[in-house]
């Protein structure tokens, strides 16, 4: 087979074998079978090893993390015995002769579809243990185990259809070697954090059923090419590129201890994106100034309770000592869009991306929200924190989120818990609404981080993860660039100071016209930050300035790119 185009995600170079990674059930059509006792022996084996499985991860999590956390599962085997669970598929494969998988699919839709309709919470719940369970003896049934499972044992190239940012976030960097996904884009958070840990990512629609668990397979991050034929050849072309690319990483690495800064004196901070606290140790290695974004959705996924006081306080205090005295921006909480969390029972939405998100969910829940502010607040004294609003599309929500904040600080003041009375409060710059208020907002903030990611998508109305329209989602786009200047300008009318944390912060291509704008900070993954260091010590800011004024004048997103392409080639 020839090298297959996949779209580069996260740059590196991975060579090894597929761990194959397959959401099966949302396949599974109807299949007829020959002979119904031979299904049932198929389905009473595979819920005898479904039951098995359930066990250990019960003893598992009994031991690293107690009762209440273990009884989840132990309810999980409950229901995989229940009587009526068993014989309702016996009796779909009596009737009907289909197969077990489409049996148990079967009596999966019916009991949810009880479960959902009733009127207590707790019952509804159960529709989504019913749908685990079920799920499970399906993948044994079709012989996908590896479907909803990340535990690697050994280093593997992860080959996915459907990987969630859950998915990625607990993924041990140490094994996984790469990650081919078929869907999402650049912005997805999935693609987000796999740059952060440094894992080499490409997208490539189809690519689950074009190679096979177990098969050795070579990729390219930065180009987007899979080879699914690993022979002599490959490898040593293979292997060249990521002596080249550990090469380049070593070059850049004496770059630390210099400053970010162009061959005129202007000066850029370049801070690094992160999402849980040990995340901070990388952004030190790759000598980044400060957290310009802590995600900190990150906290509170993959769980089942969201995480208390103590635990987040410990997490920001963690952080805020671990950069001294350098800023670190702790967003609050930025849930919905692709970053789902079920416990919060969100329901489902036609546009999660437009709906009930970020800061919208915490103004409306309000003790929820004041959790984090808290433990936000307690930890200010311990280094330099900076706290950021998400989202904000009015004057009237950022007038409340900061009333909020206000009330949380009485609280503390009334208790005499210490806390930085004087913490700085910025907003994202993510929405058309307020990059146009920008002038407005200024006056009540004490900075702006233009958020690229939603800004590109909901400026030009493109879903930042539906590949079908990712030709429209461009940070080249005239549109998005006037908003950004206007952003920048108006911060800087105001005396207050303005970054970006999109991906776009890292784009080689843009940074001149960053530099000429007057950017004063630029955060990104880690692993980009030497990378734009080296570029920016070879611009000069006068020439820069000049450049952005051509841009900005320009028509179309394809002429914006090709100067700036171009740019890059002559000024280097
Ligand atoms: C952004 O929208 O650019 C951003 C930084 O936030 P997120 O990617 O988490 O939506
Ligand atoms: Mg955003």
């Amino acid at each position: 087979m020839n090298t297959i185009k996949g779209a580069p995600i996260s740059p590196g170079i991975a060579i090894g074998k597929v761990f194959l990674k397959k959401t099966a059930s949302k396949e599974i059509s109807y299949a007829k079978a020959e002979n119904a006792e031979e299904e049932k022996k198929r389905f009473r084996e595979a819920r005898t090893l479904a039951v098995k499985q359930v066990e250990e991860i019960y003893n598992d999590m009994l031991q690293s993390k107690g009762e209440q956390e273990a009884s989840i599962f132990s309810a999980h085997i409950e229901m995989l015995n229940d009587t009526e669970f068993i014989t309702g598929v016996e009796s779909v494969l009596d009737d009907s002769g289909c197969s077990s998988e489409w049996a148990v699919k079967t009596v999966r839709d019916n009991l949810v579809e009880i479960f959902e309709s009733m009127d207590d919470a707790y019952m509804r719940e159960r529709a989504m243990d019913i749908k685990d369970i079920s799920g499970r003896v399906i993948r044994i049934l079709s012989g996908n185990e590896n479907e909803n499972s990340l535990n690697l044992t050994e280093p593997a190239i992860v080959v996915s259809d459907d990987l969630a940012p859950s998915d990625t976030a607990r993924m041990n960097p140490e094994l996984v070697l790469g990650i081919i996904n078929e869907t999402g884009g650049p912005t997805s958070h999935a693609a987000i954090i796999a740059r952060m840990l440094g894992i080499p990512f490409a997208v490539c629609p189809q690519i689950t059923s074009l190679v096979k668990n177990g098969q050795l397979l070579a990729f390219d991050g930065e180009e987007g090419t899979i080879e699914p034929e690993v022979n002599e050849e490959i490898l040593k072309e293979y292997g060249r590129r990521q002596e080249a690319f550990n090469q380049k990483k070593l070059q850049l690495e004496k770059l630390r201890g210099t400053k970010s800064i162009t061959t005129d004196g202007y000066e850029i901070l370049l801070a690094g994106n992160i999402g849980v606290p040990e995340d901070a140790d990388m952004v030190l290695k790759q000598d980044g100034h400060s957290i310009g974004l802590f995600r900190t959705e990150f906290l509170y996924m993959n769980r089942n309770n969201p995480p208390e006081e103590e635990e987040q306080f410990a997490a920001y205090k963690e952080v805020a000592e671990k950069m001294q005295n350098n800023p670190v921006i702790i967003r609050t909480l930025d849930i919905g869009g692709d970053k789902e969390v079920d416990y919060l029972k969100i329901p489902k939405e036609e546009n999660p991306f437009l709906g009930y998100r970020a800061i919208r969910l915490c103004l409306d829940r309000v003790s929820f929200w004041k959790v984090q502010l808290r433990a936000l607040l307690r930890a200010s004294v311990f280094g330099n924190i900076h706290i950021m609003f998400p989202m904000i599309v009015s004057m009237d929500e950022l007038l409340q989120a900061k009333q909020i904040l206000e009330e949380v600080k009485a609280e503390l003041r009334s208790e005499g818990i210490a806390f930085n009375e004087n913490i700085p409060a910025g907003m994202m710059m993510e929405t058309p609404a307020a990059a146009l208020m920008a002038d407005v907002f200024a006056k009540e903030v004490d900075f702006f981080s233009i958020g690229t990611n939603d800004l590109i998508q909901y400026t030009m109305a493109v879903d930042r993860m539906n590949g079908k329209v990712a030709r429209l989602y461009s940070q080249y786009d005239p549109a998005v660039l006037r908003l950004i200047k206007k952003v920048v300008e108006s911060a800087h009318e105001n005396g207050i100071w303005a970054g970006i944390c999109g991906e776009a912060a890292a784009d080689n291509a843009l940074l001149p016209l960053w530099v000429g704008l007057g950017l004063d900070e630029l955060s990104m993954s880690p692993g980009s930050i030497l990378r734009t260091r080296e570029r920016i010590q070879g611009l000069s800011k006068t020439a820069c300035e000049k450049l952005a004024e051509n841009i900005l004048s320009l028509k179309t997103a394809g002429e914006i790119e090709a100067v700036l392409k171009n740019y890059k080639r002559t000024d280097m």
